[in-house]
């Protein structure tokens, strides 16, 4: 059957009704069943809409005025939230953006895997669904012959003019910066500028443990030397005593990748600390460490009880990171082993292990798709599996080692949940059983979706 021709055109101005929510949350409304896809409108509404993108089968609506308003419609605290894009539902009640999330895993999990049944839960959201990142990472740029620091404009390399503060950011985090930027600029160091490739600070990074209070200040720049490094570190360290570690990186390439190849510790300790739960963990400059703890806790909580553990049990703990989750499960296991592909992520792993005095971890750089086979070839044989990948989701050779080796148990701790739906399929497909999906909200404001899948091995 011809299709229709889009009963819209680009430039129209039309009157439009929301029912639903994309992924990214954005308000879905159709005119004549053909969807029209619209940044911050909210299902239930009624709004004008300039018609600005018009393909085959659906179109894109920049939202005029709303006529009739939804009761989750909220005021974004945010002065720069539009221009940013950094955050997608701060004009969603907190309610609805738990809500959201649950939903986005239920469609992925019966539109992808062709799961139906599956218990997704409701979304574990926080009492306070603010400034609860640990971690910044913010271009430098000049305007007026002075430094200046703010996010990108969305899809661009423009620094956003006078944003001092950011509102998921922690306080602690944001006065860091403003303090580097500030001493930075006194002592004369310049910016780095794409356009010429020239100057010298590019990014200025902070971590800080929000358990322990210590703060790491990783300065990113294209020059091998940092100019007036000892003034620099010695204000910074002097004025501001939770500062534990100053790092400096070099990255020389014309790229959109933050961190260079080399790192030094310039000022104080190579790792700051931080505690989840009972475990301390070491953190270095370029190791992943989870952004939003209290939540995390809840998350590995989630992924310890899915993993059902008696302590007789051998776990591997495929993309571990710096041994978050492993650590968690070797309190409760006979054995872990831990694969990650970061080589400055491992040697934190077996810092961390020592630290939290467990001697039943044991950690191994390299890919985990090329580990797991390889472990399998060596005999290795799992009780629980538990995977954290990146979005991209598992890489079919892993998925395929995890078949073969045949664990009770898996645990997928995902952050995209159409990767996870798309591996939980092949896993089915492959003998294992669904049972229940934990979907908790690491990322308020934003559209990012973290959940976790119990799986088990489907009786012979
Ligand atoms: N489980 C950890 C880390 C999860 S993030 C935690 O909760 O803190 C995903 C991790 O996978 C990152 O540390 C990343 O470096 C790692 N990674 C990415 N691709 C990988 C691969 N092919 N093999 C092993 N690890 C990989």
């Amino acid at each position: 059957m011809a299709k229709q021709k889009p009963p819209v055109k680009k430039n129209q101005t039309i009157e439009l009704t929301f029912q639903d929510l994309t992924h990214e949350g954005a308000g879905v409304g159709k005119v004549d069943g053909y969807p029209l896809f619209v940044p911050y409108a909210l299902p239930g509404e009624k709004a004008k809409v300039k018609v600005i993108k018009v393909n085959k089968n659906f179109g894109f609506g920049k939202l005029l005025n709303v006529s009739e308003v939804s009761p989750d419609r909220v005021e974004p605290p945010c002065d720069v939230y539009i221009q940013c894009g950094g955050c997608q539902l701060q004009h969603m009640s907190y309610d609805l953006q738990l809500k959201m999330k649950q939903n986005q895993v239920k469609n992925a999990l019966r539109k992808i895997a062709h799961l139906e049944n599956v218990p997704v839960h409701p979304t574990i959201g926080m009492n306070d669904p603010w400034r609860y990142r640990n971690k910044v990472q913010i271009p430098v740029g000049e305007r007026d012959g002075e430094l200046i620091t703010g996010f990108y404009q969305k899809r661009s390399h423009h620094i956003i003019e006078g944003m001092d503060t950011c509102v998921i950011q922690d306080e602690v985090n944001d006065r860091m910066v403003e303090a580097v930027r500030r001493i930075a600029d006194r002592l004369g160091i310049t910016a780095y500028s794409e356009e010429n490739d020239k100057g010298v600070l590019r990014h200025i990074m902070v971590r800080t443990g929000q358990q322990t209070g210590e703060t790491m200040i990783v300065l990113i720049t294209r020059t091998e030397k940092l100019p007036k490094q000892e003034e620099l570190i010695k204000e910074l360290h002097e004025t501001y005593p939770q500062i534990k570690s100053i790092v400096h990186n070099v990255n020389k390439e014309k790229t959109n990748v933050i961190f260079g190849k080399n790192t030094k510790v310039l000022w104080g300790n190579k790792y700051i600390y931080d505690t989840i739960g009972d475990i301390k963990f070491a953190i270095s400059a370029k190791s992943f460490y989870q952004v939003n703890p209290p939540q995390t806790k809840h998350l590995y909580d989630t992924a310890l009880e899915y993993a059902s553990l008696t302590g007789t049990e051998t776990v591997i703990d495929a993309y571990c990171g710096i041994g978050t989750i492993s650590l968690f499960l070797a309190q409760k296991a006979k054995k872990v082993y831990g694969v990650e592909i970061v080589p400055e992520a491992i040697s934190d792993a077996k810092e961390n292990a020592k630290l939290n005095k467990i001697e039943n971890a044991d950690f191994y750089v390299g890919e985990a798709e090329k580990v797991m086979p390889w472990w399998n070839a060596q005999g290795l044989r799992p009780d629980v599996i538990v995977v954290d990948p990146p979005r991209k989701g598992c890489d079919e050779d892993l998925l395929q080692a995890m078949v073969t080796m045949q664990p009770e148990r898996i645990v997928y701790v995902s952050c995209n949940p159409s990767t996870l739906a798309r591996d939980l399929r092949i896993l089915e497909d492959g003998g294992y059983e669904t049972k229940q999906v934990q979907p908790v909200d690491m990322f308020p404001q934003t559209g990012h979706i973290e959940a976790v899948a119990e799986i088990v091995k489907k009786p012979d």
